[in-house]
């Protein structure tokens, strides 16, 4: 047993699956789930994700060791500044969102009475949402990020990785804002390329066809985080506006140089141009 209570607020996906792996592992016992979707909530402890729920945060982080706060990107910090002053003194409050420097920011300075935040994100996901989609394997054998406040001493950040290792996941710390652009560029930029290319195709107009209804696995792969939740994305390119903005301008200059390659019929161009980006796709596979 590593901890007597969790409580998970945002019990979806992510905060669904870290119960399930916990609850899993052993090493939790008891946990509490808050969650604005009532419904979610009740699907939430009819799974038995969750041992007892709360009508509100206030009464739900009452006697809780750590409080994993797994809500939308933009509604972490407001969840932490409700729960902040009833919070158990030397109480942990962790995240799961998936962009960092903003929210550690805010969320460092909310703690008192001994509180500590531990920003986390755990490299696993799918694009569907909410408890019925949660399941205790999704963090194995992926990376959980772990981006201490200030706040944070050695014992709080030990506590939270040894949660994350015992769901599975191999943990490793960073700064805030190289976590932010590190994921900008591996994450970030593939949803907006996949969003925009659905869009484009989605409305191209060649001599009238319903060109989408001729798509076939390459696109099909290529496009499946396109149905990720909207307003999660919408959240996380507005939070991580910055790095963002860079990773879309890198990515604008490939494609446009292998406009140019193609412009020019420039065959051993294209050539150099497929083969290396092959390379890099072979080498993580
Ligand atoms: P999710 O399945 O939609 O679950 C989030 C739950 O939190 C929903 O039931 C939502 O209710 C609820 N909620 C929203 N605001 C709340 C509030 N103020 N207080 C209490 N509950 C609230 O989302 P998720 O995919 O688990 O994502 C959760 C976090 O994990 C996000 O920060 C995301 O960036 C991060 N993350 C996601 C992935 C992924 O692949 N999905 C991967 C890594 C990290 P409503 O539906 O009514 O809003």
């Amino acid at each position: 047993m590593i901890i007597k209570q969790l409580t998970v607020i945002g019990v979806g996906l992510i905060g669904g699956s870290f119960a399930m792996a916990l609850r899993r592992a052993g090493v939790v016992g008891r946990i509490v789930g808050v969650d604005t979707d009532t419904d979610n909530l009740a699907k939430a402890l009819s799974l038995g994700i969750v041992d007892e729920i709360a009508t509100d945060a206030l009464s739900g982080v009452s006697g809780a060791d750590v409080v994993f706060v797994s809500v939308p990107v933009c509604a972490i910090a407001a969840v932490v500044r409700n729960i902040s002053a009833s919070l158990p003194p030397g109480c942990i409050v962790t995240d799961g969102g998936s962009v960092k420097t903003a929210v550690v920011n805010q969320c460092d300075a909310l703690m008192q009475a001994g509180c500590r935040f531990v920003g986390g994100h755990p490299i696993a996901g799918t694009e569907h949402s909410g408890a019925g989609a949660a399941f205790p394997e999704l963090f194995a054998g992926k990376r959980c990020v772990l981006t201490p406040g200030l706040s944070a001493d050695p014992d709080a950040i030990e506590t939270v990785s040894r949660l994350w290792t015992a769901a599975g996941a191999a943990v490793c710390s960073m700064d805030p804002g190289h976590h932010d652009r590190i994921f900008a560029e591996i994450s970030h930029l593939p949803h907006a390329v996949a969003y925009a290319l659905v869009h484009a195709v989605g409305t191209a107009d060649v001599e009238g066809e319903n060109v989408l209804s001729y798509s076939a696995g390459g696109f099909r792969d290529f496009t499946r985080i396109a149905s990720s939740d909207p307003a999660m994305w919408r959240d996380i390119s507005l939070m991580n506006r910055e790095a963002m903005l860079a990773s879309i301008d890198g990515f604008s200059a490939s494609l446009a140089e292998l406009r140019r390659r193609i412009d020019c019929s420039d065959q051993a161009g294209l050539t150099e141009f497929f083969t290396t980006a092959k390379q890099f796709r072979d080498g993580i596979v």
